[in-house]
């Protein structure tokens, strides 16, 4: 994908905060500290456009990047940080679910989950809201780097098991080593252009 322009247009936190103009989006969600910020700026070829969280948990906000003035990456925030409180907790569940009830121009949801680990709870919780919601979800293993090659199936087949996938895809990648965002890329050039 030739990047022409990345740019953040919205940091919302209301629904009248998102762009009006019927522009596809696809959505990136994860636990903090998944790696999720690294994902987008790795799809992006960026340095720091979406921020790598020195604090986890701290983002509250839906972020809006419009691409290639074309469609829109939405950074949604991070959950299942432990420190955080619970009404802190509440208000994410308010902020997400507010974005993910009738987002017409959301095409797919991008769950982003560690390669190295069982999903946690969480995660399948976020992944059954989302298909609870109707979008279409693909999971995406980050940290490939921290396994090796020949241990991939068997991490994946863990997560399929865990969030009861049939036999969709996951796609590893890995934001050190640069490696499977040019699948994830035909994945999601494929969703936005359906
Ligand atoms: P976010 O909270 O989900 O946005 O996660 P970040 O992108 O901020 O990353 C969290 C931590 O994981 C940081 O210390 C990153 O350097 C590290 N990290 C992110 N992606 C990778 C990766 O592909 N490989 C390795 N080894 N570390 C990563």
């Amino acid at each position: 994908m030739k990047i022409r322009s990345s740019e953040i247009v919205m940091s919302a936190v209301n629904r009248d905060q998102y762009p009006a103009e019927g522009i596809p989006e696809v959505a990136f969600v994860g636990r903090s500290n998944v790696g999720k910020s690294s994902s987008i700026n790795s799809l992006l070829n960026r340095r720091n456009f979406a921020r790598v969280s020195q604090t986890p948990g701290k983002t509250r906000t839906i972020n809006f990047y419009l691409i290639n003035e074309e469609f829109f990456f939405v950074d949604l925030p991070g959950y299942g940080y432990a420190k955080v409180s619970k009404s802190e907790k509440a208000g994410w569940g308010k902020i997400m679910e507010r974005y993910l009830t009738g987002r017409d121009e959301l095409c797919r949801i991008y769950l982003l989950v560690d390669i190295r680990h069982e999903p946690t709870n969480d995660d399948k919780a976020m992944y059954d809201w989302v298909k609870y919601f109707g979008y279409d979800c693909t999971v995406v293993a980050t940290k490939a780097d921290k396994i090796s090659r020949g241990k991939y199936q068997k991490h994946m087949s863990v997560i399929r098991k865990k969030l009861g996938l049939a036999d969709e895809k996951i796609i590893p990648v890995s934001s050190l080593k640069k490696t499977g965002f040019d699948i994830l890329w035909d994945d999601i050039t494929n969703t936005y252009s359906e």
